[in-house]
C-alpha cells in the first residue's frame, strides 16, 4: 500500500540500464562493423602504392595499418611489419599519416564501459530474477535484499462464513466459540489473568470442515483472517520458508486481533528427524514457527488455528503448552450431522417437496461434509440432465451411489452368463445378510455396472449410527462379505474374480478383529497392530514377532473360512429362495429392500428385530456396500 511509488522508480532504473546497455553495445561493436568493410591487402601492395605515391592517408594502429588511396575513398588494411623507415618513406610519398591514439581516448568512458556497466547489468538481472522468484513464492525475502514484496496472505473476513454455515460439529463449535468470545472481549480474560491458547489444532479427516470452522471463527469474531497452507512455506531455497513465517507473523501482529490459519500444518510440522540428511528447509521453517509462537505474548490477540489430518506425525515441540496446546477434533459427521449438512447445502438448490434428507443421510454413512456437499451438487446436476426444475429424492439417492460407486456404465455389455453370475452373487450377499440376526437391513440390490468397476452391489443401511459393534455382528458381516462367492459356488459350482473386493474387505475386517479388537482367544487383549493414520485410511503397522505374525495369518484364514462355510450352509438351506430372488433380480436389474423382503418372507412369518442403542467413541462403518 505504501509502496505505490516504487514501481515507477524501478521502471526508470530499468530504462537507464537498457539505454546504457545499448550505448555500450554500440561503442563496442562499431569498430567491428567498420572493420568488416575494410579490404585486406598484402604488405607488398602497400609498399608498391607508397612508391607509386598513390597513398592519401595512413593510420598506423596497434596491430595493423589502415590506409586510403587518393583516387578512391575505399579503405585498405594490411599487417604491421618491422619497418623502421616507414615514416620516412611515407613522408617522401606525400601521404598524411598518424599513429592511432583511439585506444587511449577517453579513459573514463572506457573504464565505465569495461567495469561499471557490466556490474550494473548483472545487478539488474539479479534484481529481476529475485523478483520473479519471489513473485512465484508470493513472499518477501531478506535474502535478496527485497524491500517489501509483501505476501498476499491477508484475506478480509468479509467472506462472511459463520458457525451457522457449518452444520454438525457441535463440539468443535462449542470449543471454538470460547475463542470468538475472547476476540470480542479480551479484557474479560486478561483481568482475571487467563491467557488464551496461542494455537488451536483442528484435527480430523479431510473434508470435514476444518477450513470452514477456522473461517467461521474469524467471521463470528469479525476479525481479519490470514490463511496459508503449510506447503506454501516449503520453498526451493533454504531460508525463504522461515522468512515467510516471520513475515506472516509481522503482518498478523499489525492486524491483531486476528486469526492466522495454517492449513495442512503437517507439511512443515512433521517430526524433525535426527539424521543429518534431513530436510533443512522444512526444519528451519518449523524452528522459525516455534520461535515466533514463543515470541508473542499470550494476549496479543493473534490466534493461530492449524488444521491437519495426521496429528500423530506432528513434532512434539509444536504440541507443547504455549504453542498448539489445544486440540479440537473435527470428526466425520454422525447421522444427525449428515442430515444437517445436507440441509445446509440443500438450501443452495431447488428441492422437490418430497425430499427426505434423513434417508439420504442414512444411505451416506461414513461420508464427510465435503462428500455430502458433493452429493447435493451431483443431485442437482442429475436433475438438470433429466430436464427437471427441482431436485428429487431419486436424484439424491442416485447421487449417493454415484459418489460411492461411480456412475452407471451405460454401455457395459455383460454376457448373459455374466449377468446371471452377478445376480447370484449379489443375492448371495443380501440373503446371507437377511438370514442372520443383527445384520443391517438390505436397502437396494442392483446389477447395473458402475464406472468404479463394480458390476453390481448390495446396499445395507443401518437404522441408526452404531458406535460399537459386537463380535457376533462382525462375524455376521464377514459371512455377508463371503456370501457373494458362496452363492456362486452353490449355484454354479465354480468361482470367479467377482469377489475380489469382498475378499479385500473381509480380510481387513478379520485381521482387525484379531490384531486390534482382541477377538481371538489365543491373543487375548494384546494389540498386534497399531493404526498409523487414523484419519487417512488407517494403515497399520505390525507390532509383533515374526512367529506371531504367522499365527495371526493362520487365525485370519480360520476366521474367514468359518464364516464362508456358514454362508454356504445358509444358502444351501435356502436354495429355492436364492434361485427365486436371483431370477427376479436378473429380470429387474435393480430391486429395493422391500421387494427383496417380500419374496424372502413370502410364506414365513416376519422376524422382528430391535437394534440396540449403545454409544461409545469410535464409530464404525455403518452402511456396507458389497461392491461386485
Ligand atoms: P477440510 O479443511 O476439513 O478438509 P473444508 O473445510 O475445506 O474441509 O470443507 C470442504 C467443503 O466441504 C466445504 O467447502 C463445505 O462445502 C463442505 N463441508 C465440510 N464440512 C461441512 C460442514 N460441517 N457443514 C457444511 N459444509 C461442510
Ligand atoms: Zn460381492
Amino acid at each position: 500500500m505504501q509502496e505505490m511509488k516504487t514501481p515507477n522508480k524501478k521502471l526508470a532504473f530499468y530504462y537507464v540500464i537498457v539505454i546504457a546497455a545499448i550505448l555500450m553495445f554500440n561503442e563496442m561493436a562499431r569498430p567491428y562493423f567498420e572493420e568488416a568493410q575494410i579490404q585486406q591487402v598484402d604488405y607488398s601492395t602497400f609498399m608498391q602504392a607508397i612508391d607509386e605515391k598513390k597513398i592519401d592517408h595512413v593510420e598506423v594502429q596497434s596491430n595493423q595499418i589502415v590506409f586510403t588511396e587518393k583516387d578512391d575513398d575505399k579503405k585498405y588494411k594490411t599487417g604491421l611489419m618491422n619497418d623502421p623507415n616507414l615514416a620516412e618513406r611515407l613522408d617522401k610519398s606525400g601521404a598524411t599519416f598518424t599513429q592511432d591514439i583511439k585506444a587511449e581516448a577517453n579513459p573514463i568512458l572506457s573504464f565505465f564501459l569495461a567495469w561499471i556497466l557490466p556490474i550494473l547489468i548483472f545487478f539488474a538481472i539479479g534484481q529481476y530474477m529475485s523478483r520473479k522468484l519471489m513473485d512465484r513464492a508470493g513472499g518477501n525475502s531478506m535474502m535478496f535484499g527485497g524491500s517489501g514484496n509483501q505476501a498476499k496472505i491477508y484475506v478480509p473476513s468479509s467472506e462472511g462464513i459463520h458457525f451457522s454455515d457449518v452444520a454438525g460439529e457441535d463440539e468443535a463449535k462449542e470449543n471454538l466459540s470460547e475463542i470468538v468470545d475472547y476476540l470480542h472481549n479480551p479484557q474479560k480474560y486478561s483481568t482475571i489473568g487467563a491467557a488464551m491458547p496461542k494455537g488451536v489444532l483442528l484435527v480430523g479427516p479431510p473434508g470435514t470442515g476444518k477450513t470452514m470452522l477456522a473461517k467461521a471463527v474469524a467471521g463470528e469474531a469479525n476479525v481479519p483472517f490470514f490463511s496459508i497452507a503449510g506447503s506454501e512455506f516449503v520453498e526451493m531455497f533454504v531460508g525463504m520458508g522461515a522468512s515467510k513465517v516471520r513475515d506472516l507473523f509481522k503482518q498478523a501482529k499489525e492486524k491483531a486481533p486476528c486469526i492466522v490459519f495454517i492449513d495442512e500444518i503437517d507439511a512443515i510440522g512433521q517430526k524433525r528427524s535426527g539424521n543429518l540428511m534431513g530436510n533443512d528447509e522444512r526444519e528451519q521453517t518449523l524452528n522459525q514457527l516455534l520461535t515466533e509462537m514463543d515470541g508473542f505474548e499470550g494476549n496479543t490477540g493473534v490466534i493461530i488455528l492449524a488444521a491437519t489430518n495426521r496429528p500423530d506425525s506432528l513434532d512434539p515441540a509444536l504440541l507443547r503448552p504455549g504453542r498448539f496446546d489445544r486440540r479440537v477434533p473435527v470428526e466425520l459427521p454422525d447421522l444427525k450431522g449428515r442430515e444437517d449438512i445436507l440441509k445446509v447445502h440443500g438450501k443452495k438448490v431447488k428441492l422437490d417437496e418430497g425430499v427426505n434428507f434423513h434417508n439420504i443421510a442414512r444411505m451416506a454413512a461414513g461420508a464427510s461434509g465435503a462428500e455430502l456437499a458433493n452429493i447435493i451438487n451431483e443431485g442437482a446436476l442429475r436433475a438438470v440432465r433429466g430436464g427437471r426444475s427441482t431436485v428429487t429424492q431419486t436424484d439424491l439417492e442416485e447421487s449417493v451411489e454415484v459418489v460411492i460407486a461411480g456412475y452407471q456404465k451405460k454401455n457395459a455389455i455383460l454376457s448373459d452368463k455374466e449377468k446371471h453370475t452377478v445376480a447370484y452373487h449379489e443375492i448371495g450377499h443380501a440373503l446371507v445378510a437377511a438370514l442372520q440376526t443383527h445384520s443391517a437391513p438390505v436397502q437396494k440390490i442392483t446389477i447395473i455396472p458402475r464406472t468404479s468397476g463394480a458390476l453390481g452391489y448390495t446396499m445395507q443401511v443401518e437404522e441408526q449410527d452404531k458406535y460399537i459393534v459386537t463380535r457376533e455382528e462382525l462375524e455376521n458381516k464377514l459371512a455377508t462379505f463371503t456370501g457373494g462367492r458362496a452363492a456362486e459356488e452353490v449355484k454354479f459350482g465354480e468361482i470367479s474374480t467377482g469377489a475380489a473386493n469382498d475378499i479385500e474387505q473381509a480380510t481387513k475386517m478379520a485381521r482387525a478383529m484379531i490384531t486390534r479388537y482382541g477377538m481371538s482367544d489365543e491373543f487375548d487383549m494384546v494389540a498386534m497392530e497399531t493404526v498409523n493414520n487414523r484419519y487417512l485410511g488407517g494403515d497399520t503397522t505390525l507390532a509383533c514377532s515374526a512367529a506371531t505374525q504367522e499365527k495371526i495369518d493362520k487365525r485370519v484364514v480360520e476366521l474367514v473360512r468359518a464364516q464362508h462355510d456358514k454362508a454356504k450352509k445358509l444358502l444351501e438351506e435356502n436354495r429355492e429362495k436364492l434361485d427365486e430372488l436371483a431370477a427376479y433380480l436378473y429380470e429387474k436389474e435393480t430391486i429395493t429392500g422391500d421387494e427383496f423382503m417380500k419374496i424372502l418372507h413370502a410364506e414365513e412369518e416376519e422376524k422382528a428385530e430391535g437394534p440396540e442403542e449403545q454409544r461409545s467413541t469410535e464409530p464404525t462403518e455403518k452402511t456396507s456396500y458389497n461392491l461386485a
